[in-house]
């Protein structure tokens, strides 16, 4: 834990002026829970269930998914946790599911892949409810939604596998599902993904990526890489604004939400949780908890009227140091 920081581990993180965003965090690998707990985390904002598929050498059957997900959801009993069905492709291929594209973020990925396989969907889905018995505390999160057709398809899936485990006389309640705005299609269709689930998040990392058109994980191009470009934020502003229009909550699991300086515009634009890694969960909550939301809107303001991501950054800087 960052030195200096531990006393804030069993603070809420709220502004000087009493407005509260939870601190959640992402993980993947089992050790993260620990880590997570440590660091006053107060639930799973996103839980990367391929991780756990890229330590198995073919896929993990619907029981052996039961227990990992179970330990996750024990170890943050009446805290929620966050469970993204499969994101692979893009970067992460199993080595047992080779995908072969010449563009691979552009292709077979995420909700794409799992729909032309629903057999791989249910198994997950059906594993997600049965490790939530008795805890309640689990949420579903879809990755990679590019249309209506697509959130609609799945949730056929999930009511299917959660009528089909009552008939097999397993109690489970129906989970909260959540879609992730990753694809800018996305963004210009929120409003009505947003009426069709409970809540919403943010991949930032993919929007940033799939909006300024620049891989993500590629060093030649890593200057244009950049989630402060004008665009970016516009687009972040356009989400909060329609999530809360439609009384959704809506968070942020993106690498952003871990940056302090962002993390202020993102409560200024209405964003009503933030997941991170573990690691800067105490840094955000001493910047949130040091200044006022009025003044995080007035950043945000002026953030908004600028041009470049470098007058951004310069802009939030002298902000931060303003405010020690
Ligand atoms: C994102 O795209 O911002 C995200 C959180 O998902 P991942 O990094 O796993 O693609
Ligand atoms: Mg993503």
């Amino acid at each position: 834990v960052t030195r200096g920081l531990e006393v804030l581990k069993n603070v809420p993180c709220e502004t000087i002026c009493g407005h509260r965003t939870p601190l959640l965090v992402n993980t993947g690998l089992e050790t993260e829970i620990h880590r997570a707990l440590e660091h006053g985390a107060e639930g799973i904002g996103l839980y990367r269930t391929e991780v756990s598929f890229l330590l198995h050498d073919r896929f993990p059957s619907e029981r052996e998914q039961v227990d990992i997900y179970r330990r996750q959801l024990e170890a943050f009993k009446g805290r929620p946790v966050t469970m993204r069905t499969l994101d692979i492709g893009g970067d992460k291929a199993l080595p047992y599911f080779p995908i072969e594209e010449e563009n691979p973020f552009l292709g077979w990925r995420g909700i794409r892949v799992t729909l032309d396989h629903p057999e791989i969907f249910l198994a997950q889905v059906r594993a997600m409810m049965k490790a939530s018995v008795g805890l309640n505390n689990m949420r579903i999160l879809l990755p990679m939604i590019s249309s209506v057709g697509e959130l609609d398809e799945s949730l056929l899936l999930i009511r299917r596998a959660h009528r089909e485990l009552s008939d097999e006389g397993v109690e489970c309640r129906m989970p909260p599902i959540g879609v992730m705005i990753e694809v800018p299609a996305a963004v210009y269709q929120v409003d009505a993904l947003a009426k069709r689930v409970d809540f919403l998040s943010v991949g930032s990392n993919d929007l940033t990526q799939y909006l300024l058109a620049v891989d993500r994980n590629n060093a030649r191009v890593s200057s244009v890489y950049n989630a402060y470009h004008p665009a970016v934020l516009q687009a972040l502003a356009i989400v909060a604004k329609a999530a809360n229009k439609a009384g959704k909550p809506v968070s942020i699991c993106g690498e952003m939400a871990g940056d302090p300086a962002a993390a202020v515009l993102l409560i200024a634009m209405g964003y009503n949780v933030l997941s991170m890694s573990s690691s800067n969960l105490l840094r955000v909550k001493s910047v949130l908890r040091s200044m006022r939301l009025d003044q995080a809107q007035q950043l945000l303001a002026e953030v908004q009227q600028m041009e470049t991501s470098q007058e951004t950054e310069a802009c939030l800087d002298r902000a931060l140091q303003l405010m020690g």
